[in-house]
């Protein structure tokens, strides 16, 4: 058994950027991982640049009337250099003209007479966004190993990348094993139930930013999950498995994928739920077991599937970043050989707090939650108020 930090650790080592690159339309680049640096073509703001409606003028005139001598539009150059006694009308977005050194919002001016102006507020801020101040030509805006969200696209666009390189998105088989599952389509009868976990890995896939392959529910035979492995090892990046892989008489995924020459790189984790997970590597391609309990299921995907996803590509951040909240309740549990992991929900108050959860297969309770609470090993009782590591979802 190995603690939850090796197992991620060990993901991390085995999982580098192996993905080849391509090119996407920046449309399509969304939730993609940038192989490459971005420097900018251009300086930012490329002039200097009015932050408000109003009138460009000198600062040392703003106790005088003003004669407005030009107005300028966003998009045009100005024409002509202010000076004392005078001003231009200008728009948000627009050049400040030559012998401007502020703009006076359009709210603090009133009309004295025929194109004329007076400032009634008081002076603050200049109103102006500097030449370059923001960006240089040449700088690095966006680094190798960005996930890229919308922030990031808004500067892709901004420097002028149309096409993005990006890493290839592996592809993921998913396979789903237990005699007992049926199909969401399906009403379970008797002893069965619903798979819930294919389209839930399938969704995870999605999000992680990889490409899923539904496999289906595998018989519980020996050949039927050696088959099923072996071609879904043959077809894809990454082979994600539910359920068999346990201490049950019909828990076969570990010793096919050891006679499939995969080289598990461990089988338990120190964690609850989700102690029967297993990883295993052969040659370049990657094998998840996790526990058939859905809420097993979500966890270890999102700590350990969604981490290997990501380093395949090349992220510089594979790991979601654990934050510090305090708890808004008090915990306790009998035994804390395992890292517990508890589905959970952040409250007004800025605290963190449990769900009703019974359990592994209490997959309602994940209904509402936002994140995980992480306790570590050895700790039995926490305290309201005490800060815990906390996970989002
Ligand atoms: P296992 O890991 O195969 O021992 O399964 C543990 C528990 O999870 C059992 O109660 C299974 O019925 C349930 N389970 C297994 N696979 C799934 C699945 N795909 N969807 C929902 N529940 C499952
Ligand atoms: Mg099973």
């Amino acid at each position: 058994m190995v603690t939850l930090d090796f197992a991620v650790s060990k993901v991390l080592e085995c999982a580098k950027a192996a993905m080849p690159t391509e090119t996407v339309p920046l449309w399509n680049s969304l939730g993609r991982i940038l192989a490459v640096d971005i420097t900018s073509d251009i300086n930012m703001p490329p002039f200097n640049k009015s932050a408000v409606d109003g009138y460009a003028c000198r600062k040392d005139d703003l106790e005088y009337s003003l004669k407005v001598i030009e107005v300028i539009p966003a998009g045009q150059m100005p024409q002509k250099e202010v000076e004392s006694g005078t001003c231009s009308k200008i728009m948000t977005g627009a050049p400040v003209p030559l012998g401007a050194d502020c703009v006076i919002m359009v709210e603090e001016v009133e009309e004295v007479g025929n194109e004329t102006i007076h400032f009634t507020g008081k002076f603050k801020k200049s109103n102006i966004a500097k030449f370059a101040e923001d960006v240089k030509i040449g700088d690095m805006v966006l680094g190798k190993g960005t996930l890229i969200e919308p922030q990031h696209i808004a500067i892709l666009a901004a420097v002028g990348i149309n096409q993005v390189v990006v890493a290839q998105q592996p592809k993921v088989s998913i396979l789903i094993t237990g005699d007992e599952l049926v199909e969401v389509d399906a009403k379970p009868v008797n002893s069965q139930i619903r798979n819930s976990n294919g389209h839930q890995l399938y969704a995870q896939v999605v999000r992680a930013g990889a490409i899923p392959n539904y496999g289906g529910i595998v018989d519980d035979t020996e050949e039927a999950t050696r088959n099923a492995i072996s071609n879904a090892l043959a077809q894809s990046d990454v082979v994600v498995l539910t359920g068999g892989v346990s201490m049950g008489d019909f828990d076969f995924v570990p010793n096919v994928l050891k006679s499939l020459d995969v080289d598990i790189k461990f089988q338990t984790i120190a964690v609850q739920p989700g102690k029967p997970t297993l990883f295993g590597v052969k040659g370049n391609k990657f094998v998840f077991g996790l526990p058939g309990n859905p809420v097993s299921s979500l966890f270890q995907f999102d700590l350990l599937v969604r981490t290997a996803i990501l380093a395949m590509m090349g992220a510089n951040k594979p790991s979601k970043s654990i934050v510090k909240i305090p708890l808004a309740s008090d915990f306790s549990r009998k035994r804390s050989e395992r890292l517990a992991l508890a589905p959970a929900k952040f409250n007004s108050k800025g605290e963190v707090d449990f769900l009703d959860y019974h359990g592994s297969a209490h997959i309602f309770s994940l209904a509402q939650a936002q994140a995980m609470i992480i306790i570590p090993v050895g700790v039995n009782s926490l305290s309201k108020g005490d800060l815990v590591d906390v996970r989002p979802l």
